[in-house]
């Protein structure tokens, strides 16, 4: 596209047209939302919220949020530009998110899968308290209701804020992978661009399939540092989904478009023996597109909204550490 539009920003309407991080056109807004919030000019992957990513992923209107009430404390009373408590305040009321990952029961082409994706508009999808205990009893619901595990991963890392209780949840959320393997249910990550640090240290590559994202960034640390450390330069493309497939990290990349498809023939595979069977409803209404377009359009839409489930379990704010 050669467009320019000479500085003067009040002709371009507000709103209309984005900047692709990868290939740095100006693209027209409804052309990236209308192909599931991807670059029509490169195929970049622009990150999608938890709402948006539930839609794209799930049946229509077969998600039940749980564990909504789960809510972050400061146990450290940590400050650092601003002090932890706020920080999270202002994240809460940007997102009307109480952190940075939703979790519930939802179906893939009508079979049932536990089901959780984090949100890195809540501190960069941070891996905190609340995350930890949120996949730890996404398993055990996985465990207990025999379907499998789908965690959708984006994440910039450790919660720094929460210090060694963050750091801890990384040893939780290896036990929550384990706990799905000891149970014979099967688990499956999706990493997006990012997935770095602590989460992808620990869950985020331990499940039984790893998909990526096109594209996307995953790594532990930032290139910058690894070669300061190592002392030599980087080969092309490390730490993207791509390099990573090709040096086994990864087991496949599937475009976003695909990723409904891939993850019910997934689901049926990995299912375990004794798992519910598929739902006649979703088997009915196979062959519609449940149309995520709609759905990505309507960013007001928060997961919350449909929750029953979640008012069955313990109420108010905690933490989980
Ligand atoms: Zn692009």
């Amino acid at each position: 596209m050669a467009w320019h539009f000479g500085g003067k920003k009040k002709d371009m309407p507000d709103g209309l047209w984005i900047r692709c991080d990868e290939c740095g056109k100006t693209v027209y807004k409804k052309d990236v939302e209308s192909s599931l919030r991807v670059c029509p000019e490169c195929g970049f992957h622009f990150s999608l919220d938890s709402a948006q990513r539930i839609a794209i992923t799930l049946d229509p209107a077969s998600f039940s949020e749980l564990f909504a009430d789960l809510a972050p404390q400061d146990p450290l009373g940590f400050v650092d530009r601003e002090p932890y408590t706020d920080r999270l305040k202002r994240y809460a009321d940007s997102t009307g998110l109480k952190d940075a990952m939703v979790v519930g029961t939802g179906a893939i082409q009508g079979w049932k899968v536990a089901f959780g994706t984090m949100d890195t508009r809540f501190m960069m999808g941070s891996l905190g308290s609340v995350m930890g205990e949120k996949i730890y009893r996404l398993a055990e619901v996985a465990a207990n209701q025999r379907v499998p595990l789908i965690l959708v991963c984006g994440s910039g890392g450790a919660r720094m804020q929460e210090g060694v209780v963050s750091l801890m949840q990384m040893v939780k959320t290896s036990a929550a992978i384990a706990l799905c393997q000891e149970a014979g249910v099967g688990s499956i990550s999706l990493l997006t661009n990012p997935t770095t640090g602590g989460t992808t240290a620990s869950f985020a590559t331990e499940a039984d399939v790893i998909i990526a994202e096109p594209g996307a960034l995953i790594g532990f640390t930032g290139p910058r540092v690894i070669e300061e450390t190592i002392k030599q330069k980087l080969p092309e493309g490390f730490q993207k989904s791509e390099f990573l497939l090709e040096h086994g990290l990864v087991d496949m990349i599937v475009p976003r478009s695909e990723i409904r498809q891939v993850l019910g023939e997934l689901v049926q595979y990995l299912r375990a023996e004794d798992a519910p069977p598929r739902s006649e409803k979703a088997q009915d209404g196979e062959g519609e597109k449940s149309g995520p377009a709609e759905v990505i359009g309507s960013p007001d839409k928060t997961p919350g909204d449909n929750s029953e489930e979640h008012k069955n379990q313990e109420g108010g704010a905690e933490t989980s550490a």
